[in-house]
């Protein structure tokens, strides 16, 4: 191995993995590109293990937004967008072999229904009821917000977006009784007027958020609402991405 242990000497990083479905289609449906097979996500797993990548929690990172010396050298983030029950059911314990934290982004109006806002695209998905989220968290994957109905920022008037990421929190909050402070914008649309949104996210408590794109962040992070994160496909070279940042 060795390969990108040491890519990036004296640097201090943070990669933010950006996963969506863990485990294989429903029976009968298309695979997409969103699928990450478990023998593909372990083996990931397996290669930050090996190559001495710090998986942090969310409270890690949280600290280490303001205090980055108190991050390893090489941190990564595992987060995963919609909270299909495949979260619960494939990727959860895989993460609890190995003893990893991760992030779950939910749009709080599909809780207990399905992934309605990707229809006639992927395949439908059972997204995590309140039992599901709830386990989740207990098990080690902090739940945070994926806006509400799900909509792409750009399409939202401004009393709009504020009251979606209002809702957003507020339902997790309710209903997982913990504070909800990072969102990932769906679709990785950040809005129209970058400025306007990341005054919407400040003044509704929100700390930080993410995109759908680039490659590991170097730190200190220089903007908390422009957090870079590696989408990960069944066919990523993760030894690559994470080099190439
Ligand atoms: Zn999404």
């Amino acid at each position: 191995m060795g390969g990108f242990a040491d890519a990036q000497p004296g640097e201090q990083v943070l990669a933010i993995l950006g996963f969506h479905k863990i485990g294989g289609p429903p029976a009968g449906c298309v695979d997409t590109w969103f699928y990450v097979s478990e023998a593909t996500f372990s083996g990931l797993l397996s290669r930050l293990q090996e190559n001495a990548w710090h998986v942090i929690d969310l409270q890690t990172f949280l600290v280490g937004l303001a205090a980055p010396a108190s991050l390893p050298r090489r941190s990564v983030l595992l987060t995963f967008d919609d909270g299909y029950q495949s979260m619960r059911q494939v990727a959860l314990p895989w993460l609890l072999r190995f003893g990893y934290p991760g992030l779950l982004f939910v749009p709080t109006d599909f809780i207990g229904k399905s992934n309605e806002f990707d229809a006639g695209v992927e395949p439908p998905e059972a997204i995590c009821d309140w039992d599901d989220l709830r386990e989740l968290e207990r098990q080690g994957v902090s739940v945070q917000s994926h806006g509400a109905s799900h909509r792409r920022f750009s399409e939202l008037a401004s009393a709009e977006l504020e009251a979606e990421l209002r809702r957003s929190k507020a339902t997790l909050e309710a209903g997982l009784g913990k504070p909800v402070e990072v969102i990932a914008y769906p679709f990785g649309d950040s809005g129209v007027n970058q400025q306007a949104v990341e005054r919407a996210l400040e003044r509704t408590g929100y700390r930080a958020a993410c995109l759908y794109r680039g490659g590991p962040n170097r730190l200190p992070i220089a903007n908390p609402y422009r957090l870079a994160r590696l989408a990960i496909g069944p066919d990523t070279n993760l030894q690559a991405v994470l080099e190439g940042g």
